[in-house]
């Protein structure tokens, strides 16, 4: 198959300005690894187009590649194997950097089921069993943030930048840069959230950041054995925010700092985590019913940020609600990158994945030149018929 996607995207100069969405939503399909290799597992997924991506659904167990269903989606932008986390990051997550720096909230998150790539695009690679947290979103921005801040634009706001990086499991929330202390979530009169005690260090270069990412990664991921892979169960959340000085208090002769713009990135809780729900161990089920009602309720959150006056359930579960204003305000811009498994073994949680990122947006269903038979709308979302944006000439 001819490709030419990952050249398409290198045309693209430094500088040049992307598409402003106030949400995005990304897919990335990670290679088959070795051990797929090894199981001669079928790579179901192509994405034939820089916005496109089509999943080959067998429809028989005798020839696999026979009788296959092909289900079109498409999104912002779809990254193939061959993408680096650079490239995913140049389109995703950096353009909110700005956002922060204008005084908005920015987020961006990592949805997709276990093993699919979300700690290695946010974290960094891995390298064995190590990970280089170097060439992860989260230090990638953190270098931005830093850049920014001393530019013409932005300098003369003298911001003080700082980050938190904090776990929530099972509807609780864990410090990670503080021993995995157990933190409080309050919530005041104006709905104004606040996790108590959560610690927040100042930073005052990119490699200061690459530290508490260090640490923090390490305190998500220790003790932790491939039985009981607790990381897959929770979600990392990691902070960047931006303060500026607003007054001098005397009386206590310090700085009060007050809060410019927060970018929050987020490793989210392995999705397929939310549909076990027959599960014989009863923690299990209960985490898992957690997963689910935070990965619902953010579908919503994020929706409602694009509609005025829209319902907005952050109170449906911990996640959603540390990360209430991140969801209000016309300032305030998201990206989801979806990742995907490219096996026929996690065919049906790929399809899961789409669906849910698909309705994130909704930007409508491809234009199909493949000769399968296409996905009714019905397969994306049964109350959308006749809805969808279909002016695609902008993209
Ligand atoms: P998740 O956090 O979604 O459970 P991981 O990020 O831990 O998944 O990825 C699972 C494995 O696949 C890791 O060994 C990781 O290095 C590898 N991997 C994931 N995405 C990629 C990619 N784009 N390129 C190469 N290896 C990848
Ligand atoms: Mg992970």
């Amino acid at each position: 198959r001819e490709y030419r996607q990952t050249l398409e995207f290198l045309t693209l100069q430094e500088g040049d300005s992307l598409e402003e969405h106030q949400i995005t939503v990304a897919v990335r399909k990670r290679p088959v690894n070795k051990k797929e290799v090894g199981k001669k597992e079928v790579d179901v997924v192509t994405i034939p187009k820089k916005d496109t991506l089509i999943v080959h659904e067998p429809r028989t167990k005798v020839d696999l590649t026979k009788y296959v269903e092909n289900q079109d989606f498409r999104f912002d932008y779809a990254f193939d194997d061959t993408c680096s986390n650079e490239l995913v990051y140049k389109y995703t997550a950096r353009p909110l950097v700005c956002t922060i720096f204008e005084g908005g909230m920015a987020t961006c998150f990592a949805y997709g089921q276990t093993g699919s790539g979300k700690t290695h695009t946010m974290g960094g690679e891995f390298q064995g069993k190590s990970q280089d947290v170097s060439n992860g979103i989260y230090a990638m921005a953190a270098r931005d943030v830093f850049s920014y801040r001393t530019s013409k634009k932005f300098s003369h706001l003298s911001l003080q930048v700082s980050a938190s990086f904090f776990e929530i499991y099972s509807g609780k929330v864990f410090d990670l840069l503080n021993e995995k202390n157990k933190l409080r979530v309050l919530e005041d009169g104006k709905q104004v959230v606040q996790v108590v005690g959560l610690v927040e260090k100042v930073c005052h270069s990119p490699n200061d950041v690459l530290k508490l990412i260090q640490i923090g990664s390490l305190a998500r991921t220790s003790g932790q054995t491939a039985a009981n892979n607790q990381s897959s169960r929770s979600h990392a959340v990691f902070q960047i925010v931006l303060r500026n000085i607003d007054r001098v208090d005397r009386a206590a002769g310090a700085q009060v700092y007050r809060l410019h713009g927060k970018f929050s990135l987020i490793d989210l809780a392995g999705n397929e985590r939310g549909a076990d729900t027959c599960s014989a161990n009863r923690q299990t089920r209960m985490e898992s019913a957690e997963i689910n009602k935070s990965l619902l309720a953010l579908k919503e959150c994020i929706r409602a940020l694009g509609k005025r006056g829209a319902h907005l359930p952050f109170r449906a579960s911990k996640l959603t609600q540390v990360l209430r204003d991140s969801f209000i305000g016309d300032k305030s811009k998201t990206c989801m990158i979806a990742m995907i498994s490219p096996g026929l073994g996690s065919c049906e949680h790929t399809l899961n994945t789409l669906r849910y990122a698909y309705r994130v947006k909704e930007l409508g269903t491809g234009d199909n030149d493949n000769d399968g038979p296409k996905a009714s709308p019905d397969d994306y979302d049964p109350e959308a018929n006749g809805t969808h944006d279909t002016d695609y000439s902008r993209l």
